[in-house]
């Protein structure tokens, strides 16, 4: 590979090993990151974050039960690797190349309020080119929820979090604060009942109740935890019984649970935040805190992608001038990338979306921006499973040094069950019709994302934590 500096391009040259560049450094683009080899292949990873999240343990870190670093794998970690920080702004699957636009500058500028200025746009050349940019966070256009609410998917977004609530009880703590506003200050609201709300809700009652209680103690009448959802249930995607166990738990713990409920809006007013439910008397309800976890829309990149109509080359030398105007093919549903078993993206012809479908040449799509034939949720175990599937199969490819090698089995999903923790060291397991809820279910979970983390390091650092936090309580410093 070499940089052609007055073009500004990146261009491939080592025709030995295939350029394979992963858009994204999730759970899908990171764990294929390190599933493809680097002596077959040369890996090129795109992505304004640097770092890979493992997010079944993101809400941990929001009350200081584990430390930032526990959950982070750097990219340039795996060596060998070729890594862009840069958002990719556009696809040109014809010529296959990418264009970027630099993402170096610093975050904590942007928090300052001071603009970040837009970065430089350059071009990455690909052999091969996989789509794993997730998705985004849902929030049905409701007023305030961008400004005021807060996020819980990257670790920038947990100690933000994490200094919000810190700071909510200091400010509570003052002589000068009022019952009324410490009332506000002190309610903790998150939006969306399914596993991030509700762990980050049970995180967040270890906290209070294991360590801020006994340091504020004449502030723990003021507190106050509330799931909300619009659905008649929370934790959808468990049985009923496990659902009522949670229900059941939350209920003793001091937890609200406020299904069938609907926010219209959220405005701030003074230090607090005010949120306007339709179901509540009086309409209006103070917090000091929204975490907000309703779902996922739609990538802007991938939007953008299944927009256009594409030429596609006729024959190889083409160059884009001829051939077939295609789409490509997206889901209706949830708006994602359509790929065939083998995760090649699909197209479909502009005058028929419904009608004949082919595969666009060396493009594939994983994570929670793809979307099969056979609806799979969106999470971590997919996204992986698929990354290490498409890993394996573009190894054996380069090996071959021909895409049409034998063609592998189509990539089929296991289900290793779900999870959620419920504070107070209890949780739920399901896998089918088997289910494990209490403490054995919490220490299934604890041993499962243990097992799970990525790196050596971490999987030390995190049970060392762990201990830390039992003996000495949570970190409480805020900075
Ligand atoms: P992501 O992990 O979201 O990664 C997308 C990547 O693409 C990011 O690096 C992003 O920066 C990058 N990107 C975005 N746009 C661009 C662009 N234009 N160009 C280049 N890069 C781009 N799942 C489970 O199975 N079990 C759990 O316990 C669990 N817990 C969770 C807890 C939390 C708090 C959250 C938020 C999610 C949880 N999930 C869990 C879901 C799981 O994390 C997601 O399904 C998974 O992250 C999807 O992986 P992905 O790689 O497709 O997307």
């Amino acid at each position: 590979m070499s940089l052609d500096n007055d073009a500004g391009t990146y261009k491939a040259t080592d025709k030995k090993r295939p350029r394979v560049v992963i858009l994204g450094s999730g759970w899908a683009g990171y764990a294929l990151a390190r599933t493809l080899s680097p002596s077959k292949t040369t890996r090129v990873v795109i992505s304004p974050r640097s770092h890979f999240v493992f997010t079944p343990l993101l809400a941990s870190t929001t009350v200081g039960t584990l430390e930032f670093r526990t959950v982070v794998e750097p990219v340039r970690r795996l060596g060998n690797v070729e890594f862009h920080q840069a958002w990719a702004c556009e696809v040109d699957f014809a010529s296959k190349k990418i264009v970027v636009e630099a993402c170096t500058q610093d975050e904590a500028a942007a928090k300052t309020g001071i603009p970040l200025e837009p970065g430089e746009r350059y071009e990455i050349g690909y052999d091969k080119l996989v789509i794993a940019v997730g998705a985004w966070s849902q929030t049905f256009g409701i007023e305030g929820v961008r400004e005021h609410a807060n996020f819980l998917r990257d670790v920038g977004d947990a100690r933000t979090i994490r200094l919000k609530v810190l700071q909510a009880f200091e400010k509570a703590s003052q002589p000068t604060t009022s019952d009324a506003d410490r009332k506000k200050l002190l309610h903790f609201a998150i939006v969306g009942g399914g596993p991030t709300g509700v762990e980050f809700a049970a995180e967040l009652h270890d906290l209070v109740h294991d360590d801020l209680a006994k340091l504020y103690p004449e502030l723990a009448k003021f507190v106050a935890i509330t799931i909300y959802d619009i659905a008649p249930k929370v934790l959808p995607m468990f049985d009923q019984n496990l659902g009522n166990y949670a229900t059941e738990l939350f209920r003793r713990e001091g937890i609200n649970v406020k299904t069938e409920h609907h926010l219209n809006r959220i405005r701030k007013e003074g230090d607090t935040l005010v949120l306007s439910v339709k179901e509540e008397a009086g309409g209006e309800v103070g917090a000091g805190l929204v975490v907000w976890s309703t779902g996922l829309m739609q990538n802007p990149l991938v939007k953008q992608l299944v927009s256009k109509e594409l030429r596609m080359p006729a024959s190889s030398g083409d160059n884009g001038k001829g051939g077939s105007v295609v789409r490509l093919a997206k889901d209706d549903k949830t708006g994602g990338l359509h790929v065939d078993g083998h995760l090649r993206v699909q197209t479909r012809q502009p005058s028929d979306p419904s009608g004949v479908v082919e595969v666009l040449p060396d493009v594939y799509a994983i994570g929670d921006c793809a979307v099969l034939d056979e609806a799979l949720p969106a999470t971590a175990q997919v996204a992986s499973q698929q990354a290490i599937y498409l890993g394996k199969q573009l190894n054996r490819e380069a090996k071959e040094a021909s895409s049409s090698a034998a063609t592998p089995a189509p990539f089929k999903f296991r289900n290793w069950g779900t999870m959620a923790y419920l504070g107070s060291w209890r949780a739920i397991h399901q896998k089918g019709s088997q289910e494990l809820k209490g403490r054995a279910a919490w220490l299934l979970w604890r041993t499962a994302y243990l097992t799970k983390s990525m790196s050596v390091r971490n999987k030390i650092m995190v049970p060392v934590y762990w201990l830390i936090t039992w003996i000495f309580g949570r970190d409480i410093s805020r900075f």
